[in-house]
């Protein structure tokens, strides 16, 4: 399955599928990670190198609230609370949208599955087309390494410009280079308040992880690593699956 989605990206290797395009089956790749583990970055390059969409939920409820449509209107009090949107409302959103042409071949999954009930139902979604999630890619990086990372984010006083340390930081320590002000730290990028939300994330993370393990379909890279050793190490588990699957066909 998975061999078709790289090889539709070969030039000249357009025939995987034969016949009615209605019946290709979906190369359906989900992308796990916690926040901060650099997923967006990835969805990115993997997008490109498969060649299908990259969905991510949290795009289509800021698309439906800005929208002002039904969807929107009942995941907005959830969004502004930090909190996850009831799994009915996010299972019906996510295969409506699966179910449009562009991802008839198939999609990249960001910010779904996030709980247990969610992987289960797209399990069965899928199962009913005769098909199956491919790979469910985690990108991995210590609960740690994540507090510094979503803590380096820094603003100064004036105007609110952004600053990332160590990644982005100001030409003089505590002082922002555009307008002289200081630099101050909002209380949602303090350490303290980023690990307690993390801890409640991970949880759910944790649970879909466990899903994956048990159905097969996990493979964990490091995403300690640079950006490029992670997009390659991603596209070598997904390559490694393609030779399994040809190998068992
Ligand atoms: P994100 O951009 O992925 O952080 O998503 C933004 C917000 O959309 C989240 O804080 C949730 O309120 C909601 N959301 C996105 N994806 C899901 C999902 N799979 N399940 C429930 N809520 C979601």
């Amino acid at each position: 399955m998975l061999g078709r989605a790289l090889a539709w990206t070969r030039p000249g290797r357009r025939d995987w599928h034969d016949g009615d395009e209605r019946f290709a089956r979906m190369t359906l790749v989900v992308l796990l990670g916690a926040p901060g583990a650099g997923k967006g970055t990835q969805a990115a390059v993997l997008r490109d190198r498969l060649g299908i969409p990259h969905i991510a939920t949290g795009d289509l409820f800021r698309a439906a609230v800005r929208d002002a449509t039904p969807v929107g209107l009942e995941a907005r009090a959830y969004m502004d609370a930090g909190r996850l949107v009831p799994d009915g409302v996010t299972i019906r959103l996510l295969e409506e949208r699966l179910g449009r042409p562009d991802a008839a071949r198939g999609a990249l999954l960001d910010g779904f599955p996030r709980t247990v009930v969610q992987a289960k139902a797209l399990d069965a979604f899928l199962a009913g087309r005769g098909d199956r999630v491919a790979a469910a890619l985690l990108i991995d990086v210590p609960a740690e390494d994540l507090v510094e990372r979503l803590s380096g984010r820094w603003i100064c006083r004036a105007a609110g410009h952004p600053y990332h340390l160590p990644m982005n930081p100001p030409r003089v320590p505590g002082v922002c280079d555009i307008d002289g002000s200081a630099l101050i730290q909002r209380d949602d990028d303090k350490p303290e308040t980023i690990r307690a939300r993390l801890a409640s994330q991970l949880a759910d993370l944790n649970a879909v992880i466990e899903h994956y393990r048990s159905t097969g379909a996990l493979r964990t890279v490091d995403g300690r690593q640079s950006i490029g050793e992670v997009s390659a190490g991603l596209l070598g588990a997904i390559e490694a699956i393609d030779a399994g699957a040809a190998g068992r066909a």
